[in-house]
């Protein structure tokens, strides 16, 4: 992360820094990097989304983990709640993110965190409308 900071920012903190690395302008050392290149999906979503990429959402498996909580079980659907099972792998937020691939005319059938992302990552490919529209709909979705 230093290695493209200005020599004025190098040790500093910011958002807009943050900001700015998760808009494509830092390293391409992971994958999903590419989900945030000329994503149009609000500040906070991208955020987010970012965090998820990272594993690094509050989800209950990891409040548990820090003794914050007594149970791991989706409010949802009651199934084990965790990183994988998070937003695609439930079954209410995976009918949702469903309905959103259809409102978007993709046939696709979610999966599990994991292989959702390396699915995503291999249909947004390009410049076109609809790999902009893919990237948009999983970041406001997350
Ligand atoms: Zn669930």
């Amino acid at each position: 992360m230093q290695s493209d900071l200005g020599q004025k920012d190098r040790g500093k903190f910011s958002m807009k820094t943050l900001y700015l690395k998760m808009r494509c302008e830092g390293s391409n050392e992971v994958v999903w990097n590419r989900l945030f290149c000329g994503n149009p999906a609000r500040p906070r979503a991208l955020m987010t989304l970012w965090q998820a990429c990272h594993g690094r959402l509050p989800t209950k498996d990891r409040l548990l983990r820090f003794g914050m909580l007594g149970d791991k079980i989706c409010c949802f659907c009651e199934g084990p709640k965790s990183h994988d099972h998070l937003f695609f792998g439930c079954s209410v937020f995976g009918d949702v993110w469903k309905q959103v691939l259809e409102w978007i005319q993709v046939k696709h059938h979610p999966q599990e965190w994991n292989e959702e992302l390396k699915w995503i990552i291999r249909h947004d490919k390009g410049k076109g409308h609809k790999a902009s529209i893919l990237k948009l709909a999983v970041t406001e979705t997350v």
